[in-house]
């Protein structure tokens, strides 16, 4: 079969497209014809190398996906060949303290398909059948392959660890990326009041039609200033930074008095300067979050479903071109996720 892959870690031009050993299902597992996957920040990160993370080479990335069940291995008992299915890519023991307490997202042994495990942009996947959902026949494989990851890291990370309320205010920063469209179409479903930043116009007026009843260009102002003078120095209830070092100061000084910084991701760097003083004084709470559990991952994709939640699509790329698609996060063009297709099903 082909799959996308590398054998080392390094720039873009290590990613290749091309043959890979086919695998069979084994105990528990699915193998999935694959229709679409999309690309997330992660797949920068792990394309690059991570400290600790150490893969087996070649290693095919890709934490979303969306295809049809091929066959299944022994034991498997919720799909059979011909279902719809997409993935979920978070893997946790079901057997260590927090899987047990029923969050497995705390699991020790955490970890997500195509960033610590061979992923699924390919022509055929194998994963464990309780890393897949069931897709409904009306939703279109774009949009199955591109909201699962996303969309469930912004719901957990709002709804759950933020407790977003109706009555708040709430600050998304990067509201062109994938986190953060998905994050300020869940904070506009909540009914809370939605600040977004980007770094164009065009993209402000896409943050503008997915929710944001305010939006703040980065490159023109600075955020902080700008929500402290828009809020009459008040500052909002909840900043959402998955941007990280180059935001985080920013983003400290952009909550009101006992206001709370949700994070998911630190794509800028993960190691910023920190004033604690107006951390303890003002009262602030800084809040971790990654994934999903299996029901809040429910939860959020029957929203998607409905339509009531809708990925966007800022590029559609044969599978032998997602170098080009990790051009397209690293240089922050465009406006929501990039989804690449097995070139022999690729029509453009
Ligand atoms: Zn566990």
């Amino acid at each position: 079969m082909k799959a996308v892959q590398f054998t080392e870690h390094g720039d873009r031009d290590v990613i290749e497209y091309g043959e890979y050993e086919a695998l069979e299902p084994g105990q528990g597992e699915v193998r999935i014809e694959m229709r679409a996957g999309a690309l997330n920040h992660l797949d920068v990160w792990t394309r690059r190398g991570l400290p600790g993370l150490d893969l087996e080479m070649p290693h095919i990335p890709g934490s979303d996906g969306a295809g049809v069940v091929e066959s299944t291995g022994e034991g498997v008992t919720r799909f059979e060949p011909g279902d719809r299915v997409a993935l979920t890519a978070g893997v946790s023991c079901g057997e260590c303290e927090f899987c047990r307490d029923g969050d497995p997202t705390l699991c020790v042994s955490y970890h997500v398909i195509g960033e610590h495990v061979r992923g699924v942009h390919a022509e055929y996947a194998v994963v464990p059948e309780d890393n897949l959902i069931s897709v409904p026949e009306h939703v279109d494989w774009k949009t199955a392959a591109a909201a699962p990851l996303v969309f469930q890291t912004a719901w957990r990370m709002l709804l759950d660890r933020g407790d977003l309320r109706p009555s708040e205010s709430v600050l998304v920063l990067g509201a062109s990326g994938g986190v953060g469209h998905a994050a300020v179409q869940i904070a506009d479903y909540v009914g809370a009041e939605v600040y977004a930043t980007a770094s164009s116009d065009k993209k402000l007026s896409y943050a503008s039609e997915t929710g944001a009843d305010h939006v703040i260009n980065y490159e023109d102002e600075n955020f902080a200033d700008e929500i402290r003078s828009r809020t009459g120095k008040r500052g909002v209830d909840m900043v959402v930074d998955h941007v990280g070092a180059a935001t985080w100061q920013d983003s400290l000084k952009s909550l009101a008095k006992g206001g709370r910084v949700v994070t998911c991701g630190a794509t800028t760097g993960g190691t910023p300067e920190t004033n604690i003083n107006r951390i303890f004084w003002n009262q602030l709470s800084v809040i971790g979050s990654t994934m999903a559990t299996p029901g809040q991952v429910d939860d959020v994709m029957e929203l998607v479903w409905d339509g009531e939640f809708e990925p966007r699509i800022r590029a559609t790329l044969p599978m032998s071109e997602t170098a080009k698609a990790h051009r397209l996060l690293e240089e922050r063009e465009g406006f929501g996720k990039v989804v690449v297709i097995p070139d022999e099903r690729y029509d453009g």
